[in-house]
């Protein structure tokens, strides 16, 4: 399914390697037409999904100053353990190493890492020489002077908490947004969209008073995979996982929901979707408790989401390091805010969607990814390219447009071509004129999902309501 996607969004213009011309260089990726619009739609679901529970949102700048990520530890610690391959050259996750080794125990830190490459005989996967040199190697990219391109987008929110907490009136809980690029020097970039050296993040940090983590009540109906670090993967409501201690707190819990909720509605199947828990050896430095959304793609699980529970870690460095006080008082009681943060990886969100929404009918690709996400919503075709019909289809599509600009107009290729095409791409309706329409002022609509057929009215297609009641089900 991998491969079938990663080939079909070149070919229809989602994405595709990027400086092609240039021979291509690993970690870089192209989104082009169809893909810049579906990734658009993603961000969006989640913006506006967490616009419902009031959060508020900020754009801040990719180059950030070297004292921002002193205090964030991101400098010191931000780092892979890295091998290098001393006879053939080649550099490789640590990680990797072992993997190709068998080697099931992986080290917590660079002294026990070298330890294990001496007692152990590690072979270099590409020449087989031995594994000798391993060191620690900081992900994050250096631009001029003492300036970095930031490996997440949440250093911008916590250096700006005071105004940001100003603005919502001295109001916890405080949940704020940003989208933008994280920058990682991955040493080894793979699997398209999966691991990039520079990729689209949404991330949420929710300020909360650390005597009271509690967010809206939780609904105890709706049971969801959990793995925690200590046992067997669990169907169980969020409500349960909190009243069991497997989570930490009620609103970690409720952003657990939140995160499956807004991931169902982007069009992530349930049945390919569970929560598991960091092991503590494998947590982010300023994380003290971490479960990623993983979405199933070929039987193998990729980490889709990061929620962390970040404390007061950050706003605490930022305090000691900039002299600027992050202290919140709220009825008589000082405090420094608790955080936790749902990380939304844009990229590997879109490719899971893809992957899991492909499917074939008599055949032929038809992608289903759920109506609002869709690159496009309808597509409006003459039956063939004659002036009479022609018109009519132009007609209708421009003012169709004129109420939903997810709108494509095509007349090249026999009518069988088109459909293909647009299901391949996952438009859920195409609207064709036809020699009928001529007398009857009705065009047919064909459903993706059931390539069934339908004749409604030209004046009906123009109205609002059928577009909300098609796509939007309202
Ligand atoms: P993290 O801060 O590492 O928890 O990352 C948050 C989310 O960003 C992850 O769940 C991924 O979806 C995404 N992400 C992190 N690193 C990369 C990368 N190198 N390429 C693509 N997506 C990434």
């Amino acid at each position: 399914m991998y491969d079938d996607i990663v080939e079909l969004a070149k070919r229809r213009g989602f994405f595709w390697p990027s400086f092609s011309i240039y021979g291509g260089f690993a970690g870089f990726y192209d989104y082009g037409p169809l893909g810049v619009l579906l990734k658009d739609n993603i961000i969006r679901t989640w913006k506006e999904s967490y616009m419902e529970d009031g959060a508020i949102f900020l754009d801040s700048p990719n180059i950030t100053p070297e004292p921002v990520f002193r205090a964030s530890g991101h400098l010191a610690r931000f780092s892979d353990l890295a091998a290098e391959c001393e006879k053939c050259k080649s550099k490789f996750k640590f990680e990797s190493v072992l993997a190709f080794n068998k080697q099931d125990i992986i080290p917590a830190n660079l002294e026990e890492a070298k330890e294990m490459a001496s007692d152990t005989y590690l072979k270099c996967p590409v020449c087989g020489s031995r594994i000798t040199n391993i060191y620690d190697f900081n992900l994050m990219y250096k631009v001029s002077g003492d300036y970095y391109l930031r490996p997440e987008t949440a250093q911008g929110i916590f250096v700006n908490f005071k105004l940001l907490f100003n603005y919502n009136r001295g109001k916890l809980p405080m949940i704020v947004g940003q989208a933008g690029k994280g920058f990682r020097n991955e040493i080894s970039p793979r699997q398209s969209l999966i691991r990039l050296r520079e990729f689209n993040q949404c991330e949420i940090e929710v300020f909360l008073d650390p005597e009271n983590l509690e967010f809206k009540s939780l609904y105890d109906y709706k049971k969801i995979k959990m793995k925690p670090n200590t046992g067997e993967e669990l169907d169980i409501t969020v409500k349960e996982a909190f009243e069991r201690g497997l989570i930490s707190s009620q609103a970690f819990a409720y952003f657990v929901l939140k995160t499956q909720n807004i991931l169902e509605n982007i069009g992530i199947e349930s049945s390919k979707l569970r929560f598991r828990q960091h092991d503590p050896d494998e947590r982010a430095h300023y994380a003290s408790d971490s479960w990623d959304a993983e979405g199933l793609i070929d039987n193998e699980w990729f980490e889709i989401v990061g929620i962390a529970n970040r404390t007061d870690f950050d706003l605490n460095n930022h305090q000691s390091s900039s002299g600027e006080t992050m202290t919140t008082k709220i009825e008589e009681r000082e405090f420094i805010p608790y955080v936790i943060e749902p990380s939304y990886g844009i990229d590997r969100i879109l490719l899971t969607l893809m992957a899991q929404s492909l499917e074939t009918r008599d055949g032929k690709n038809v992608l289903k990814i759920p109506y609002p996400v869709a690159p496009y919503h309808f597509a409006v075709f003459p039956l063939m390219k004659k002036e009479n019909l022609k018109e009519k289809a132009e007609y209708i599509y421009e003012n169709m447009k004129k109420q939903d600009k997810y709108i494509v107009y095509d007349e090249a290729g026999t009518i069988g071509k088109r459909y293909a095409r647009q299901d391949e791409i996952g438009t859920p309706y195409c609207i064709t004129v036809d020699y009928q329409t001529l007398e009857d002022n009705t065009v047919t609509v064909r459903s993706r999902d059931t390539a069934e057929q339908k004749r409604i009215k030209i004046e009906e297609l123009l109205d609002l309501d059928f577009i909300n009641s098609y796509i939007y089900k309202k």
